[in-house]
């Protein structure tokens, strides 16, 4: 299995693709709508153009690379090893508020038979808690993962992910989070926020290796 990210700024998705040896594989792409829906990608879907209307999509068919692309929504990668299925999420605050990391689990659960509780999940690089200030609206959807400080109010999307995939079976030692704030560290990863326009896009990947 390849799980990657990249957000070298001299470095083109092609290239990136390249680095990993994986730039003649299939790739899918997605809408990115920022809603909460998964698909399921066999042999035989269409993949010659962006997957409309998902924001995260899972499979089985091994040497298909699924992708998304962020500049501080939370990318998420998912990997049933019992089962060999694999997907992806692209987590901004509207999809983690419909539920997109538990829609995943649970497109893999009746795609492939995977159990949540075997699930590995890691997260990538993302706007973080130190940097993601938002309305006190917020509190109204996420009234868990809000945290106030000095009359400010700062949004834990991971945080967020974490608990709706617990809530749903996935076990807290199979959520591996890499923890960097796309922000913070701005001279290595593109940061909408920080950036505004000016943000390139992050591409992230998982495969699963074979023909
Ligand atoms: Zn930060």
């Amino acid at each position: 299995m390849t799980v990657q990210a990249t957000s070298d700024r001299m470095t083109a998705h092609g290239d990136f693709l390249k680095s990993l040896g994986i730039e003649n594989k299939p790739i899918v792409r997605l809408q990115q709508v920022h809603g909460g829906r998964a698909v399921r990608i066999d042999a035989k879907t269409d993949i010659s153009a962006e997957i409309p209307g998902a924001d995260a999509a899972v499979t089985n068919v091994k040497g298909v690379v699924l992708s998304v692309r962020t500049a501080d929504c939370l990318p998420v990668f998912f990997y049933d090893p019992e089962h060999a299925a694999i997907g992806i999420a692209h987590a901004g605050w509207r999809s983690t508020k419909e539920r997109i990391s538990p829609a995943v689990a649970g497109l893999m659960k009746s795609a492939y038979k995977s159990d949540p509780s075997k699930l590995i999940v890691g997260f990538g690089p993302a706007l973080r808690q130190c940097c993601y200030e938002v309305k006190s609206e917020f509190l109204v959807h996420f009234p868990d993962s809000v945290v106030k400080m000095a009359h400010r109010h700062y949004f834990d999307i991971a945080g967020e992910n974490a608990e709706q995939l617990l809530s749903c079976g996935v076990g807290s030692k199979n959520i591996f989070d890499c923890g960097i704030c796309t922000s913070c560290r701005n001279t290595e990863f593109f940061s909408y926020r920080k950036e505004k326009d000016a943000a390139g896009r992050m591409l992230s990947v998982i495969m699963l290796d074979g023909k």
